[in-house]
C-alpha cells in the first residue's frame, strides 16, 4: 500500500503487550480496521487513516519524523527516545492508563543495599541507557551502563554486571531470577503521541477529530450518569458527596413541592460507599448509568 498524503498514519506495536491496548482504543474511538491480523498496515473503513503495525521500540522514531502523525508507545520507550534523539518532534497527547509498569533497579537477594551509593563504580545492565544514565546523574553516583537488548535479568548470573535496571509489573520475573527490587527508576504508562512537526490543513482536522475522540474513550472509562430524588435542603450536601460532577441538573418532582430530581455526570469512579452517603444524605432512588459515548 502506497503512503496515502491525505490519510493520518497512526503507528501501534504489532504484537506485545501493547498491541490488545491500542487495538481496544482505535476500536472504542469508533474506528474499524479492516485488514486482519497479520498485514503490516490496515486501512481504516470509516475514517481517514491507515494503521502501521510495527516494533515499539520504531515508533517514537516514525512519529518524530512525521512518517505516522500519531502512534500509541510505552512511557518508557518514548522517554529513551526522546533522551537519545537531538530532534524529538514528539509529544504526549493524553496517557492512557494502561500498561502500567516501573522501570526499577534490582540486584541478587544477597546484595546489601544501601542506597544509591551502592552502585558506585559499578555495572549496571538495561535495555534502557539513557533512562539509567540520567537517573545516575541525579542520583550523583558514577557507575556503567551495559546495554542489553533482552534477557536482562539474566546478568548478573553471566557477572556481565551485579546489578539490572528492567521493566517490572508484578516483580514475578525478578523474582524467578532470584533477584530482588533495590529502587525506583521510571514509572510508565502507554501514551498516545503525535508528531510535532506541521500537518497539512486536512490531518490537523483530522487529528484533532481523532483526539477529540479518544479524550471522549478515556472520560467515560470511570464516568457514570447518576440520577436521584432528594428535597431541597439535602441538595447541598448531595452535590458535594457527587464524585467529579461539575454542574448537576436540578428538575422539579411534579406533584412533590419541595423534592428535586437531580442528574449528573460523575467523572469518578462510583462506589457503593458514595451510594451509601448519597442515601445518608437524603437521596432516594438512587441510579447509576454507564455512560457509553462522551465528547465535551
Ligand atoms: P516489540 O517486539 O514490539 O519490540 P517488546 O518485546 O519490546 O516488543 P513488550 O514486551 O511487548 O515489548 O512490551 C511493550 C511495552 O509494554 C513496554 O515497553 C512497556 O511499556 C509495557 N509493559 C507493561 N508491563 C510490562 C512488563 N511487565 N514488562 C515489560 N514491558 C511491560
Ligand atoms: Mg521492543
Amino acid at each position: 500500500m502506497l503512503v496515502d498524503a491525505d490519510r493520518l498514519h497512526i503507528a501501534i506495536q504489532k504484537s506485545g503487550r501493547l498491541s490488545d491496548v491500542s487495538r481496544q482504543l482505535l476500536k472504542d474511538a469508533g474506528l474499524r480496521l479492516q485488514n486482519g491480523r497479520n498485514a503490516l498496515t490496515a486501512r481504516v473503513e470509516n475514517f481517514p487513516a491507515d494503521i502501521m503495525f510495527v516494533r515499539d521500540d520504531d515508533i517514537p522514531t516514525f512519529v518524530a519524523d512525521g512518517v505516522c502523525e500519531f502512534g500509541i508507545v510505552g512511557g518508557n520507550v518514548l522517554e529513551e527516545f526522546r533522551l537519545s534523539s537531538s530532534e524529538p518532534a514528539i509529544e504526549v497527547v493524553a496517557p492512557l492508563g494502561q500498561a502500567r509498569c516501573s522501570l526499577k533497579l534490582a540486584a541478587p537477594e544477597a546484595t546489601v543495599w544501601e542506597g544509591s551509593s551502592t552502585l558506585e563504580g559499578q555495572r549496571i545492565a538495561t535495555s534502557y541507557p539513557a533512562i539509567v544514565t540520567r537517573w545516575l546523574a541525579e542520583q550523583g553516583v558514577r557507575a556503567s551502563v551495559v546495554k542489553m537488548n533482552g534477557a536482562v535479568e539474566l546478568a548478573p548470573r553471566l557477572r556481565i554486571a551485579p546489578f539490572i535496571c528492567d521493566l517490572v509489573s508484578t516483580g514475578a520475573t525478578l523474582e524467578a531470577n532470584g533477584l530482588r527490587p533495590v529502587a525506583d527508576v521510571f514509572d510508565s504508562e502507554a501514551v498516545l503521541v503525535r508528531t510535532t512537526r506541521d500537518l497539512s490543513e486536512p490531518k490537523r482536522v483530522q487529528g484533532e477529530a481523532l483526539l477529540s475522540r479518544v479524550e471522549g474513550v478515556l472520560q467515560t472509562k470511570d464516568a457514570k450518569y447518576i440520577l436521584l430524588n432528594a428535597p431541597s435542603e439535602a441538595l447541598p450536601a448531595i452535590t458535594r458527596i457527587l464524585p467529579g460532577a461539575e454542574a448537576p441538573t436540578i428538575i422539579p418532582l411534579h406533584g412533590r413541592p419541595g423534592h428535586f430530581a437531580v442528574h449528573a455526570v460523575c467523572q469518578e469512579s462510583v462506589f457503593w460507599e458514595t451510594l451509601e452517603q448519597l442515601k445518608g444524605a437524603g437521596a432516594s432512588a438512587v441510579l447509576v448509568l454507564p455512560i457509553e459515548k462522551m465528547m465535551l
